[in-house]
């Protein structure tokens, strides 16, 4: 068969931007006008910003489904969704690794928000290209060179427009081309625009003439030769424009910026013209990286010949098709029928159907290639985040990271038959999120999920509702508190009974030392001379992760501690598995209350955009949730204010600002890291922890 389009005419892309901005309005036009038969819904008309999982299910498409196909102007573009709440780190995170471009939305109102500025950052983390639409021209207070001013102050990005709008607020009639040096009128309100090019109307060739001055010197100044020819010319030919654009864009170097309104339709054709043009192709980008084995390095370029590998990014619950996991391959080509390896699992799995997403369908292919984004069915074990690869040429891509879960609630079905479907369905959302954590309390009986936040909880819950029909009533949040050490300590302890028939003996000695931050646990074995014999050893360690399962100190989890057993003795008759695991978690039990435990609770990184007036209400606030200001800034007239708080202390914080600034200003949260929790609210936290009995 071989690939329908060249590996060039590909584009994976997302798109970046603040709640609100328009992300699916402008993903909705760009489908639309994509040429693929597809109603455009009115998202205006929908409720709240944060049900987008419900307006998608309701009009029935996949916009929001992992990746979804179109093309243009003989490319293939496949739209990874990003998400534009923070809360979701981890969906930002898994996305920006597999997408290849980005388009960054801004407002033309609401300028550079706080969330543009954060996932911008992301986005510049993992080395993303970009280009920035500015939506939105039409509406009252649309500032599209201020808007501009900011994303170069702000961001710190060499912005340059390649077009320019025509009239601003209600006068937005189109927009000037900046390299075609043409007009395009938009209508109003009319989906099926003919965006014809016209000469630029004279009040507005003063304007377009200095502007596109500004974008040659900028792309002379990327360039020798081109610089040469705009010293003599003061111009450069469109072939130069448009090649040291793309170079410098994907280079990051540039981002070309681009305007319109997309809920008037106006502006998408050329948002769609600089997506091709200017974002790179899967072949324009380094050769992605892994390990052989886990430290032999080695790459793999995007061609069919290489050996297959790809990234497992998303994994989506469907009714129909059951299980679905999106890749991306890197390099090689993947055919129905073949046996790969999870090589990050070392699994093997066979690929069942090969899957691509368009708006209104889907698409059973035969084969997939390097740049393709494709949903496969069959991987039953596969997790977001494993490497998949061909099975004699074994590699393992860097994964995408994921934090550790920061709070749980615990919940019950609120009728006794749901029971068992409740725990099926939770498994079906753990599958999907990896942030996201099922655990049944064997001691309690009570259902506990695990997650990055309320929000992130509250949605689930909800989700439970609505796609499940599952009702369930929820119990008071909990903070992920953890145990750990902040000294190293030295001991040994002898576990010895004689009752009777056999008695049991085992005895450790062992060496306990803090690690950093998030390095877990770590087990080493010094045992020399066969003091303790090697059959022991993994019951010693078995004892020590009982008794770091639950602390000493409260019950919480230890965490951050390499535990080192470097001697001991056994007794011929007496000595057992069961022996030296009671040796090894009492003796952990003990070194570990000695060693100035702490209790380290998680610390969220807050910003909070509020006008003036509430600023004062709002510090104290934080203040009073034993929280710390770290900076304050003015953006647009509203005051930024940047600090940390414990999580504990700051639930139902939405209802709180709510409240102190009359439903005005807003502020996300983030987790941070672990921190040490103040001796005596540690000590309240450990007496109430004693009287629940959670300590043993
Ligand atoms: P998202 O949260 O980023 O996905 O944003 P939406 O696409 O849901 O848009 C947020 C709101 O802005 C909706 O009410 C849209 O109708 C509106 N909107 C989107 N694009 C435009 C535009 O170009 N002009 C105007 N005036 N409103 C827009």
């Amino acid at each position: 068969m071989g690939r329908k389009i060249e590996l060039a005419h590909i584009r994976n892309i997302g798109i970046m931007a603040h709640i609100d901005a328009g992300k699916t309005t402008v993903s909705e036009r760009l489908l639309f006008y994509s040429g693929k038969t597809y109603k455009v819904g009115e998202v205006h008309d929908g409720a709240a910003t944060m049900d987008w999982m419900a307006q998608e299910r309701e009009r029935g498409i996949t916009i929001t489904s992992a990746a979804t196909t179109f093309s243009w102007n003989n490319h293939d573009i496949t739209l990874i969704d990003t998400p534009g709440h923070i809360d979701f780190t981890a969906e930002v995170e898994r996305s920006l690794r597999v997408l290849d471009g980005a388009v960054a939305l801004f407002c033309a109102v609401g300028g550079v928000q706080p969330q543009s500025e954060q996932v911008w950052k992301q986005s510049e983390k993992y080395g993303v290209p970009k280009i920035a639409f500015i939506n939105k021209m039409d509406r009252d207070g649309a500032d599209f060179f201020g808007v501009l001013e900011k994303i170069r102050g702000i961001l710190g990005a060499c912005a340059m427009p390649v077009a320019i709008p025509i009239g601003q607020e209600a006068s937005f009639s189109g927009i000037i081309d900046l390299v075609a040096m043409q007009a395009v009128f938009y209508a109003d309100n009319t989906l099926n625009q003919a965006c014809d090019a016209q000469d630029i109307p004279s009040e507005h060739l003063a304007m377009a003439r200095e502007w596109r001055s500004r974008l040659a010197e900028a792309c002379a100044e990327q360039d020798d030769t081109a610089q040469d020819i705009f010293l003599t010319t003061g111009d450069l030919p469109n072939t130069d424009i448009m090649r040291i654009l793309r170079a410098a864009t994907i280079a990051r170097r540039v981002i070309p910026v681009y305007c319109g309104a997309a809920l008037k339709n106006k502006g998408i054709q050329s948002l769609l013209n600089g997506i091709v043009n200017f974002l790179p192709a899967p072949g324009d980008l380094p050769p992605i990286s892994g390990t052989e084995d886990g430290e032999t390095a080695a790459e793999r370029a995007p061609t069919d010949d290489a050996p297959f590998s790809a990234l497992a990014f998303k994994i989506l619950n469907e009714r129909h098709t059951g299980k679905l996991t999106y890749i991306r391959i890197y390099s090689g080509v993947l055919h129905t029928g073949d046996t790969i390896v999870n090589s990050t699992r070392q699994d093997e799995q066979r690929v069942g159907r090969l899957l691509r997403m368009h708006a209104n369908r889907s698409e059973s292919l035969t084969e997939a290639y390097p740049g393709d984004i494709v949903a496969v069915i069959g991987l039953t074990k596969t997790k977001t985040g494993d490497s998949l690869c061909d099975p004699r040429h074994p590699i393992i891509l860097e994964s995408i990271e994921f934090p550790a879960p920061v709070m749980s609630i615990s919940i019950k079905p609120k009728s006794r038959v749901d029971s068992e479907k409740t725990m099926d369905a939770l498994h079906r959302l753990a599958e999907e999120d990896p942030t996201f954590f099922v655990k049944l309390d064997q001691e309690t009986g009570e259902t506990i999920l695990s997650g990055m936040g309320e929000l992130h909880l509250e949605i689930l819950v909800d989700r439970l509702q609505r796609e499940f029909s599952i009702g369930v009533t929820v119990g008071p949040p909990e903070v992920a508190f953890r145990e750990t050490l902040t000294q190293p300590m030295t001991g040994e302890y002898k576990h010895v009974k004689q009752s009777g028939g056999h008695g049991q003996y085992g005895h450790v000695c062992l060496r306990l030392e803090p690690l950093a931050k998030s390095e877990g646990f770590e087990f080493v074995n010094e045992v020399k001379g066969g003091h303790i014999p090697s059959e022991y050893i993994p019951a010693v360690e078995k004892g020590v992760i009982r008794a770091m399962e639950r602390g000493p100190l409260g019950g919480y989890p230890v965490v951050d501690v390499r535990v080192v057993l470097f001697d001991g003795s056994s007794h011929d008759v007496d000595s057992s598995d069961m022996a030296f695991q009671e040796a090894g978690r009492a003796c952990f039990r003990d070194l570990f209350l000695k060693a100035h435990p702490r209790i380290i609770e998680p610390v969220m990184s807050l910003e909070v955009t509020t006008p003036e007036e509430f600023m004062g209400a709002i510090v104290g606030s934080i203040g009073q949730r034993r929280g710390r200001i770290d900076e304050m800034n003015t953006k647009m007239g509203h005051r930024v204010i940047r600090g940390m708080a414990p999580l504990s202390e700051m639930f139902g914080y939405a209802n709180v600002i709510r409240t102190l600034s009359q439903g005005r200003a807003g502020y996300t949260m983030q987790f941070e890291r672990y921190e040490t929790v103040p001796i005596a609210l540690a000590e309240a936290i450990i007496k109430k922890r004693r009287e629940q009995n959670k300590v043993r």
